[in-house]
């Protein structure tokens, strides 16, 4: 059985319980060397085999998963953040199915999620932004003309950009032209949850230039938008003249 595993942004204690459990009983550890904590490693068995996947091709790592399996062995596949976001799993399951391997999936808190926690914002505020667009900025892989990062930024929704901290030049060309305000509000996320991690906050207009400044091209989030200055309103979930199915309005009438 090959169960891949969300390891979280970085912070040891960001894997989840059954995350953590799955690798104290592995007999076999796949992860993403470049982007995972090794600590979280330390939870693993002195038995377990571990392989990090950093200099490893599709194939030599869909092979150390059915030898693992054929050996009736557990294997963990380690994955940074979320394995559901730019995890590359589609691939592998797709070797899997072919293979009649059997596999799991452990979700993990994915470093868009460790980000938000560092900026302290609430990425979906009433009357500012409900909706969440992740996305990249198109490098060495392509993205789907329909949604290239002009289009999207016309929402002016939040927005979050991951694998793009090297390509801030032509993103911010990009969300300019597609509707973003020049002061409207950006960070820059380093490393969020280690312990080197940095916020840099700037502007759409600015972040190309903020990036430079500081010199991030790489593991960091960019995350845009007005959520950023908290200014929304305040919700209808603790409005007091607003009921729903746990709580009766205060003088209002309840909706479900
Ligand atoms: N599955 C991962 C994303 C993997 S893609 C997740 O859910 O987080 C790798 C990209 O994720 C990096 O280029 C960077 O944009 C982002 N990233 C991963 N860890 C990060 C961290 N701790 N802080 C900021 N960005 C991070």
């Amino acid at each position: 059985m090959i169960h891949f595993v969300g390891a979280g942004p970085g912070a040891p204690d960001l894997i989840t319980v059954r995350g953590a459990r799955l690798l104290t009983m592995a007999d076999v550890v796949i992860y993403a060397g470049s982007l995972v904590n090794p600590e979280v490693l330390a939870l693993c068995s002195p038995y377990c085999e571990i392989h990090d996947s950093a200099g490893m091709t599709l194939e030599e790592t869909v092979e150390v998963m059915r030898e693992a399996n054929d050996a009736g062995k557990d294997c963990v596949r380690l994955h940074t953040g979320d394995p559901a976001l730019y995890g590359a799993i589609a691939e592998q399951m797709v070797e899997l199915d072919r293979l009649g391997i059997s596999y799991d999936v452990v979700p993990g808190v994915s470093s868009l999620f460790g980000a938000a926690a560092v900026l302290g914002t609430e990425l979906t505020q009433p009357g500012v932004s409900q909706s969440l667009i992740i996305t990249r900025a198109e490098g060495r892989t392509p993205v789907p003309e329909a949604e290239q990062l002009q289009l999207l930024a016309s929402h002016q929704a939040t927005m979050a950009l991951f694998l793009s901290a090297g390509l801030l030049d032509q993103v911010q060309e990009e969300l300019l032209a597609g509707g973003y305000e020049a002061d409207t509000p950006a960070a820059i996320v380093y490393r969020a949850t280690w312990p080197d991690e940095a916020v840099y906050r700037c502007t759409v207009g600015t972040l190309s230039e903020c990036a430079r400044e500081h010199e991030v091209s790489k593991t960091a989030l960019i995350v845009i938008g007005d959520v950023l200055a908290k200014t929304g309103q305040r919700s209808k979930l603790y409005d007091p003249g607003f009921g729903h199915g746990y709580r009766s309005a205060k003088g209002g009438s309840t909706c479900a």
